[in-house]
């Protein structure tokens, strides 16, 4: 209040050397607030123990049927109680697409899970004569939790094969990946036939993503931006799996076995980001499976990622900062 009122009597004057003054209280001013502007975000993102270089669990599931055939499967059940701990546990669910380009805009405090969705069945989604998705299928099990949980963000990423979502006319693929898109959901390339890449030619590789790529930009007008490797394989040139004729993948996403890095983290390696399988504690999943990781991240807080609730600063502990990626360095917050 104090510079504003020496500005007003200052103007009066009106000579040059005064406007000059004036001019340079302004700016004054204007630092002085951007300056407490800063500081309060630093504070807010303290409070809530920010930490946007912490991991982030890629989940990944198949299919969600009554009766599984396969470790790889979960029952509607038990997909219903994979969301309740996520709710629980302060989770809200961003897509692959904004994870891999670093747009991860959930409220302050909460962290971010991505839901990942392989091979296309229609027990993901299966739509009604009315364009409803069928009860139990992941979708209409995600929506209903969703809404339950507000906040809760009814969003997925869907890898895509040939077998679109068991349609085999295209129009109603179109219709399959249109309800997708027009609910908010992400669509991702899981190439056509669904083959071991690390035994192909770079020419198969090329080919077995790009024309899936095309086949869904075609019916949808939607270009994924990024890939779930089959049985997480990369091909012997890994840059191929993110680049070329038909597609660009922002990310890469493998089929095991860690949290994923943060994408402002030095650890984050675009070409082959780790997913986790959703699966009870057995076995292998003793350790490296999604209830396992769960129940590690929440034990271990300061590895997890925190949001700091805005989407324009990348927040986190100080002595973090030698991990953050150089691309990011002007977002940084550091507390
Ligand atoms: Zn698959």
């Amino acid at each position: 209040m104090g510079l504003v009122a020496v500005a007003a009597i200052v103007a009066g004057c009106g000579s040059q050397a005064d406007t000059a003054k004036q001019a340079a209280t302004a700016k004054a001013n204007a630092a002085l607030k951007l300056k407490q502007a800063r500081a309060a975000k630093v504070a807010a993102a303290a409070k809530v123990k920010a930490n946007e270089l912490g991991q982030i669990p890629v989940l990944m599931f198949h299919r969600i049927i009554p009766n599984p055939g396969t470790n790889d499967d979960r029952t509607p059940q038990q997909f219903r109680a994979d969301l309740e701990r996520l709710v629980k546990d302060g989770y809200v669910p961003i897509t692959a697409s904004e994870l891999v380009t670093g747009k991860i805009g959930i409220p302050a405090g909460k962290h971010p899970v991505v839901l990942t969705f392989d091979d296309s069945s229609p027990s993901q989604l299966t739509l009604t004569g009315t364009g409803e998705p069928a009860p139990d299928t992941a979708v209409a099990i995600l929506r209903e939790v969703a809404a339950k949980n507000p906040g809760f963000r009814p969003v997925a990423t869907f890898y895509v094969t040939r077998d679109m979502f068991g349609k085999s006319v295209p129009e109603e693929q179109a219709q399959m990946l249109l309800w997708l898109k027009n609910n908010g959901f992400d669509i991702g390339n899981h190439t056509r036939d669904h083959h071991d890449l690390r035994t192909r030619s770079e020419k198969e590789v090329s080919e077995q993503i790009g024309s899936i790529a095309k086949q869904i930009d075609d019916l949808s007008k939607i270009k994924p931006d990024s890939i779930a490797l089959p049985y997480g394989n990369q091909p012997r040139k890994k840059r191929l799996a993110a680049e070329g004729k038909n597609y660009h993948h922002a990310g890469v996403f493998l089929a095991g076995y860690t949290p994923a890095p943060s994408p402002f983290s030095k650890a984050f390696d675009p070409l082959g980001i780790p997913r986790i399988k959703a699966m009870e504690k057995k076995g292998d999943c003793a350790q490296f499976c999604s209830i396992a990781w769960l129940d590690w991240l929440k034990a271990n807080p300061d590895m997890r990622y925190t949001s700091d609730g805005d989407l324009s600063t990348v927040a986190y502990p100080k002595f973090k900062n030698p991990y953050l990626r150089p691309a990011f360095a002007k977002w940084n917050l550091q507390y």
